[in-house]
């Protein structure tokens, strides 16, 4: 959650901000925010891998992704990233699926369950409505007189 809330921070290699670690070969480049964190020197590759697959699994719609990746020599991290990043999708009659990374529940695609999807929004929408500064602490006089302490 941090992470999300600091996005703006610093431009620290691997961190959050503009600079990310490409996906593939861990480079440190410039991130304009839109498409895949994929630095350009690997693109093509990435493209040529993903369509590797994708034809792969025309053929053979029922693979699980260590299949895929010994039938198309793409590495399981990259089809595992296809899929978080909802580039592909699991088949509804597939044997394996991948999971939801908070509640362990089977997922086509993506890295959450709608409900923990559903959950998390929420849980942001609130941290988002309530930050320190506008909520008060409640003074202890209630109601009674009250004493003040003598300062010494
Ligand atoms: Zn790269
Ligand atoms: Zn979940």
């Amino acid at each position: 959650m941090e992470k999300q809330i600091k996005e703006n921070s610093d431009e620290m290699p691997g961190g959050s901000g503009k600079t990310r670690s490409c996906m593939r070969c861990g480079l440190i480049f410039h991130y304009t925010g839109s498409g895949h964190l994929i630095c350009p020197n690997c693109r093509e590759a990435d493209m040529k891998d993903f369509d590797r697959v994708r034809e792969y699994l025309y053929d053979h719609q029922k693979s699980n992704i260590a299949e895929i990746s010994e039938g198309t020599g793409v590495s399981v991290d990259i089809i595992e990233s296809f899929l978080k990043g909802g580039r592909m999708e699991i088949p509804n009659d597939s044997d394996v699926f991948i999971r939801c990374e908070r509640c362990n529940k089977e997922i086509r695609s993506g890295r959450f369950c709608a409900s923990c999807a559903a959950e998390l929004t929420a849980e942001m929408k609130q941290a988002l409505n309530f930050d320190k500064a506008q909520i008060g602490v409640e003074p202890e006089r209630k109601g009674k007189m009250h004493y003040k302490k003598r300062e010494k």
